[in-house]
């Protein structure tokens, strides 16, 4: 056999064990025994030394080194396996034990924290945390900048500096949408009680509606929504409040978008390193042009206004259009996931500063919630009234994901290309959306762009797909117009 066969052979294995382990993530948060816990942390411990053995083989290394590529697919391949071996090589043993050992701890700290409003009970924690990611980010970078090397576990080559530039650029535009927006009448809410299963019916038939594939994959509950697994097996879950449906539906359809994604991946690619999403914005990209631009578009509101009337009967909002008004309400809020389209990157620049602050050291952890509230303040207007509002509010720093948040706002970026494109391609969408057909949006996206899993690195991915580099544009003109045209600005 010769290399690159004996490489992909020995890492469709680690793949598959890498999907058990996820498989058992899935299985914690939906249906686990409470009692479980600290035997399913041993088991999944147990698991991830497996993997990291074999991601970090001096064997691997070698093939590695000897393996030739025989088709782009395959450069592909050794692209992303020779990036995790390399990553994976700098960090020092003890270092990943030590962050496997800490993290489960500082979450519990931090919901802890959070539901008692005690910032300091977090510090030692998050202190801890930074201290350990930030060593982890130096070794990775080898001289390179540790943020950076953060971030690319998350959105590969790219850095924060590109991301500053692209964020300077979209702030003044959001903020003055913001403002003008905040000014005008802000349209009723949808109130009332909706059944359970009602909702759940719907979600179901939206699922389906926007091609998620039931029969390799399922919809089950869960606190925070979450998708997970890839190929022929790929899990979603959602969550009812029996006040508020658009959170069941609109939590459904983002999940949806995930899930398609990891479905639609070329089955060539299955169990290998491209055979996944190129990247976590790339992976959001999909989750908000499901749940936004398609979702919640003027054209489709109509028809789920329909569908919403014949399952729960009379609705407090007048008419078609009232609905569509309910499912973009924009008002002040203080937390990132109820964020609407107009405010959520503002939500995401907050958070980029201030971890890149605490990663470089110029922000001291016992300086953050003081750093938040003035920040928030000055960004959104209203005082943080209380630490879940506000820095306690993620659980992204307890669990040590620095430079993860700023893909939430490249995928908005992307998906705002991505929709951009569509429409040039799909003449009548709005006559399919308004009558609940989405085969030929959800199929352009499947045949431009999630056919072809991690082949290329994401901005390549989103140039493939729309024909021109991603840029922000595309994103603020779709903004500037849907909600100029609600609060008649
Ligand atoms: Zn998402």
């Amino acid at each position: 056999m010769n290399a690159f066969a004996e490489v992909m052979d020995f890492t469709r294995q680690t793949e598959a064990l890498a999907q058990v382990s996820g498989r058992l993530g899935w299985d914690q948060q939906t249906v686990m025994p409470r009692g479980a816990n600290a035997q399913r942390s041993e088991e999944m411990a147990a698991l991830e030394a497996v993997l990291h053995a074999r991601r970090t083989d001096p064997k691997l290394g070698d093939l590695l080194d000897a393996a030739e590529p025989p088709d782009e697919a395959g450069a592909a391949q050794l692209r992303e396996l020779r990036r995790g071996f390399a990553r994976n090589t700098r960090v020092p043993a003890r270092l990943a034990a030590e962050l496997a050992r800490i993290t489960p701890l500082s979450q519990t700290a931090w919901e802890e924290a959070r539901a008692a409003g005690d910032v300091a009970a977090f510090l030692p924690w998050l202190s801890q945390m930074i201290a350990l990611r930030r060593e982890e980010g130096e070794a990775i970078a080898d001289g390179g900048d540790p943020y950076d090397a953060l971030m690319a576990d998350y959105e590969p080559e790219t850095d924060a500096a590109s991301v500053a530039a692209i964020f300077d650029q979209m702030r003044p535009r959001l903020v003055a949408l913001r403002d003008a927006v905040l000014g005008a009448d802000t349209p009723p809410a949808l109130t009332g009680t909706f059944d359970r299963d009602g909702q759940l019916r719907l979600a179901r038939k939206l699922a389906e509606r926007f091609g998620y594939d039931m029969g390799r994959g399922r919809i089950d509950l869960a606190v925070h929504p979450f998708s997970s697994g890839s190929g022929d097996d790929v899990r979603i879950t959602t969550r009812v409040a029996e006040n508020d449906p658009f959170n069941c539906l609109y939590s459904t359809l983002h999940e949806v978008g995930h899930g398609a994604y990891e479905q639609g991946v070329d089955p060539a690619y299955r169990l290998t390193p491209i055979g996944r999403g190129a990247s976590m914005g790339v992976h959001e990209s999909q989750s908000r042009i499901y749940e936004n631009q398609l979702g919640r578009s003027r054209a489709f509101c109509h028809w789920l206004h329909g569908e919403m009337l014949a399952e729960f009967g009379p609705l407090n909002v007048a008419d078609a259009d009232g609905f569509y008004a309910a499912a973009n309400r924009v008002t002040r809020g203080y937390i990132r996931t109820e964020a609407d389209e107009v405010q959520y990157n503002l939500h995401i620049m907050l958070r980029f500063d201030l971890e890149r602050g605490l990663i470089d050291g110029k922000l001291r952890p016992d300086d953050l919630e003081e750093a938040w509230n003035t920040r928030f303040e000055a960004d959104f207007g209203i005082p943080v009234d209380r630490p879940a509002n506000g820095v306690l509010q993620d659980v992204h720093w307890s669990v040590g994901l620095f430079g993860y948040f700023p893909t939430y706002a490249l995928g908005n970026l992307y998906a705002g290309c991505l929709h951009q494109a569509l429409r040039a391609d799909i003449l009548d969408l709005d006559a399919q959306l308004g009558a609940g057909d989405l085969k030929a949006a959800t199929g352009w996206l499947r045949e431009k762009l999630q056919v072809h899993g991690a082949l290329r690195n994401p901005r390549d991915t989103i140039e493939a797909a729309c024909g021109a580099a991603p840029v922000a544009a595309p994103l603020l003109d779709y903004l500037d117009a849907k909600f100029g045209a609600l609060y008649r600005l």
